[in-house]
C-alpha cells in the first residue's frame, strides 16, 4: 500500500509551505487508503528544539492532518525522530565504507561520486529529470560530530520506513539525484518522487514573512477555520477538476490524485483565502459556528456568558454571511453582547441631534405589543407615511444609536433580537 511521510525539521513553526507539503501527503495517503507517517528530522542539534516540535504537532492537529505513524502515534517503523536513529545511519554508512563506495576523512564518512554517470528520475509532477554525475560533489553522509546529513539520513529513513512516494517541496529537486546515487549504492529500491510547486507571494517572489503570517497557527488566531485553510492550501497546485473553489476535506480526499498536481508556481492570495474562509463560515453548522466564535468574543472581552446559546446562535444567524473571519464576526456582533462598545463609538452630539426625529418615533414604537421584525417594519412604514418623515431618516440614527455602526443587518431584525427591554434601555441612555 501507499506510504508517504512528512519530514519537518523542528527548527521553526509549521509554516505555510510545510503545511502545504503535509497536506498533499496526507491527501494522497487518505485517497489511497495508505499511511501518513510523521518523521522529525532533528539531526541539526543546534537549531532543533522541542518547542518547535510541539508547535509543529499543534499546527498539524489544528489542520486535521493527523498522522498514522510517528512521534506520539508510534508505529512499527520507529523511532520516528532522527536523533534516535543514529545507530541505523552508522550501520549503513559502515557498509558503504566496507564496500569501498565511501571513505572516512576525519571522523566524517563521505560517499564518493563516480563521474560519467547519468542520474535520472521521472518526477510525478515535474516529469523526466536528469543530471550528469560529474556535476555533483562527493556526498557527506556522516559529519565529524557523528550526526548524519539530510541527504543521507533521508535515504536511510525513507527506505527503512518503506516509503512509496516522496512528496515534498520543489526546493528539494536538486537534492534528489544525490539521494538516488545513495539509493543505488545501498541497493535500495527507489520510491516515486513528486515535487510540489513553489508558493509565491502576490508579487511573484517566494513566499516569506514579508507577505504576511507564515506560521499556520497564526491563521487560527486570525480567525480562519482549519477547513478553509485546508481548502485554500489544496488549491495551491491542485484543483478538483471542475470550477469548484469551495470543497470539504472529504471531497478533496475523494477527488485528489497526485498525478493531477500542477508544477506551475502557485500564488498565495490572501483575499482568496479570506473569501474561502467566509464561504466555510457560512456553510458551518450553527452550533459549531457558535463554539468557534466564542474564543474571539472572549479575546475582545465581550461577555457572551451573559446570554443564552439560543440568543447567541440567533446573533450569528442574523449576520447572514457577513465577516470573512471568525474574528471579524466577533467584532461585527459586539453590540449584541453589550452596550458598552456602542457608547464608546457614538458621538454625543450626533445622539443629541437625533433626538428630534427619534424621540416621537420611539415613543410610539415602544407601545407596540408585538416585538418582531415584521410588525416593527410595518409600524415604521406607516409612521413614516403618516408623519411624512422618510424612513431612512429614522432607520439610520436608530441603527447608529443602538449598534454604534452604520452597517448592520436590517435594523428591525436587530431590534427584535435585542428585545424590547434592551432597546428601551439603550434609547434612554441617549435621552430618547
Ligand atoms: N527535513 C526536510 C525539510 O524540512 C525534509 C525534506 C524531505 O521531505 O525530504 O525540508
Amino acid at each position: 500500500g501507499v506510504r508517504v511521510r512528512f519530514a519537518p525539521s523542528p527548527t521553526g513553526n509549521l509554516h505555510i509551505g510545510g503545511a502545504h507539503t503535509a497536506l498533499f501527503n496526507w491527501l494522497w495517503a487518505r485517497h489511497m487508503g495508505g499511511k501518513f507517517v510523521l518523521r522529525i528530522e532533528d539531526s541539526d542539534r543546534e537549531r532543533s528544539t522541542l518547542e518547535y516540535e510541539e508547535s509543529i504537532y499543534s499546527g498539524l492537529e489544528w489542520l486535521g492532518l493527523l498522522w498514522d505513524e510517528g512521534p506520539r502515534a508510534g508505529g512499527p517503523y520507529g523511532p520516528y525522530r532522527q536523533s534516535e536513529r543514529l545507530e541505523i545511519y552508522r550501520e549503513y554508512a559502515g557498509k558503504l565504507v566496507d564496500r569501498g563506495l565511501a571513505y572516512r576523512e576525519g571522523e566524517a564518512i563521505i560517499f564518493r561520486v563516480v563521474p560519467g554517470e547519468i542520474v535520472s528520475f521521472d518526477d510525478i509532477v515535474y516529469g523526466h529529470i536528469e543530471v550528469k554525475s560529474e556535476t555533483l560533489k562527493d556526498i557527506v553522509m556522516i559529519k565529524s560530530d557523528g550526526m548524519p546529513t539530510y541527504n543521507y539520513a533521508v535515504v536511510i529513513d525513507d527506505y527503512t520506513m518503506s516509503i512509496t512516494h516522496v512528496i515534498r517541496g520543489e526546493d528539494h529537486i536538486a537534492n534528489t539525484p544525490k539521494q538516488i546515487l545513495l539509493y543505488k549504492a545501498l541497493g535500495f529500491e527507489l520510491p516515486q518522487f513528486a515535487h510540489l510547486p513553489m508558493i509565491l507571494g502576490k508579487d511573484k517572489k517566494k513566499l516569506s514573512k514579508r507577505h504576511g503570517a507564515t506560521n499556520v497557527l497564526e491563521y487560527k488566531d486570525m480567525g480562519f477555520l482549519p477547513e478553509a485553510l485546508f481548502n485554500f492550501l489544496a488549491l495551491l497546485g491542485w484543483s478538483p477538476g471542475d470550477d469548484r473553489e469551495i470543497f470539504t476535506i472529504e471531497e478533496a480526499v475523494e477527488l485528489f490524485d497526485i498525478k493531477d498536481v500542477n508544477k506551475r508556481a502557485a500564488v498565495f492570495d490572501m483575499d482568496k483565502l479570506r473569501h474561502i474562509n467566509q464561504e466555510h463560515i457560512k456553510r458551518m453548522n450553527p452550533d459549531k459556528r457558535l463554539e468557534a466564535v466564542k474564543p474571539f468574543w472572549e479575546d475582545l472581552g465581550l461577555p457572551y456568558h451573559n446570554h443564552s446559546s439560543d440568543y447567541l446562535a440567533k446573533v450569528l444567524g442574523i449576520m447572514e454571511g457577513r465577516g470573512q473571519t471568525l474574528k471579524e464576526l466577533a467584532e461585527y456582533t459586539d453590540y449584541f453582547l453589550t452596550f458598552e462598545p456602542v457608547k464608546e463609538r457614538v458621538d454625543r452630539e450626533y445622539a443629541a441631534a437625533s433626538k428630534e426625529v427619534l424621540g416621537p418615533f420611539c415613543e410610539d414604537m415602544i407601545k407596540l405589543s408585538q416585538w418582531e421584525t415584521k410588525a416593527l417594519e410595518d409600524f415604521a412604514r406607516e409612521w413614516s407615511n403618516k408623519k411624512e418623515v422618510p424612513l431612512k431618516k429614522i432607520a439610520m440614527p436608530l441603527r447608529i444609536l443602538l449598534t454604534g455602526t452604520k452597517v448592520s443587518p436590517g435594523i428591525f431584525k436587530v431590534i427584535e433580537l435585542l428585545g424590547k427591554d434592551e432597546t428601551i434601555k439603550r434609547l434612554s441612555h441617549w435621552g430618547i
